[in-house]
């Protein structure tokens, strides 16, 4: 019996892949901002309403270039709940991570609890819109002003979400998104950064390509985060199908809902008011991580394998050496699962993952 993972890697057309593939080789050109990224990022931004953006070769570097521009070797704000590409990113950067602990039904960082954690080493505030769900990006934006900080969103997750008729990714002085092949839209390894702002976009736009400004000059320092031809391919060719890929997913999530809904040992994930969501993971809380290790087990005896997304809680991983103590992201993280969620899945699969679920807890 093949394995039920929790997710599944969608992959276009291989004709449109091909297609895609025919004009790179009448080229030549396969990367250093080929027709195929620019054709990417214009289609993104006319489809998905985007002020701005700019493709990058993963969704990690971004983060570490926003924060090189702006952390300034100083404190960041930032959410325990999240992967660990965003505290990694911080201390890359020479930075330090001050933790402020997450909603405990959101599961974005607790916008009520950032004041506190405010010093005069403080310069910005790394907040994750997790699984897609909207971080409180108006009360976080007033708290930004007042203590004249920068906010950077890893709105990894965020594909196609809108809060309040906006793309998600419009928010903060920066975000940035991975394209990841784990990903909702992906174009294997990818990502991109958004701003709503000329001179940072100058800033971000400078940095992923070694700081060049022209040929033979330097705007500052820079890094190579550039998207290569063969990634924009990926990208245009999954493009046309993500009305379809979301609409699949959501029927996936529908039948979690309707089976997990009216079961009161089983929380789900709320999604904040005014959002239109993007159906990225589906994560159930229990409630305790022995009732989880118990699921999970029944799970893999039937060859399902779901993820602890986001296990452990980011100030315990060791080589953060964060004395923090966040109790309501740890308890989080030891009772959070991801079910599968992906297109293609049967619905005798879904059957088979929620009675055992139910049956077990
Ligand atoms: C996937 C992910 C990243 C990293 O993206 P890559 O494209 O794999 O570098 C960063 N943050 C979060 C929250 C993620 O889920």
């Amino acid at each position: 019996m093949t394995k039920i993972n929790v997710t599944k890697t969608y992959l276009p057309s291989q004709d449109v892949y091909q297609s895609y593939l025919n004009t790179l080789w009448e080229n030549t050109w396969l990367t250093n901002r080929g027709k195929l990224v620019i054709e990417l990022e214009q289609k993104l931004t006319k489809n998905y309403g985007l002020n701005s953006i700019i493709l990058t070769n993963n969704g990690t570097v971004p983060i570490q270039i926003a924060l090189k521009l702006f952390g300034n070797l100083g404190e960041i704000i930032t959410t325990p709940f999240s992967y660990v590409a965003t505290t990694a990113s911080i201390l890359w950067e020479n930075c330090k991570p001050v933790f402020v602990d997450i909603h405990p039904e959101y599961l974005t960082i607790d916008e009520a609890k950032i004041e506190n954690a405010i010093t005069d080493k403080t310069t910005a505030i790394l907040a994750t819109h997790v699984y897609g769900n909207p971080c409180h990006v108006e009360a976080i934006e007033v708290i930004a002003k007042k203590h004249n900080l920068k906010v950077i969103y890893d709105a990894a997750h965020c594909f196609g979400v809108t809060y309040k008729g906006r793309s998600l990714f419009n928010y903060g002085d920066v975000s940035t998104c991975s394209f990841h092949a784990t990903k909702l839209f992906h174009t294997a390894e990818g990502g991109a950064m958004f701003c709503n702002n000329e001179d940072i976009y100058k800033q971000l736009f400078y940095s992923h390509n070694f700081g060049h400004n022209g040929p033979l000059e330097f705007h500052g320092l820079g890094i190579n985060a550039k998207m290569s031809e063969l990634q924009a391919a990926m990208g245009l060719s999954m493009l046309p199908e993500m009305d379809y890929v979301i609409e699949e997913r959501k029927k996936v999530v529908d039948y979690y809902n309707t089976n997990f809904t009216s079961v009161d040992a089983i929380q789900l994930l709320k999604i904040r008011e005014e959002t239109e969501w993007n159906n990225s993971y589906y994560p159930i809380l229990f409630k305790d991580e022995k009732t989880l290790l118990r699921i999970e087990q029944k799970l893999n005896e039937n060859n399902v394998v779901p993820r602890r997304y986001f296990y452990p809680s980011l100030n315990k991983i060791k080589y953060v050496n964060s004395t923090q103590d966040m109790p309501v992201s740890q308890s989080i993280a030891c009772r959070i699962l991801c079910l599968p969620l992906y297109v293609g899945l049967t619905e005798k699969e879904l059957e088979l993952i929620t009675k055992t679920i139910i049956a077990a807890i």
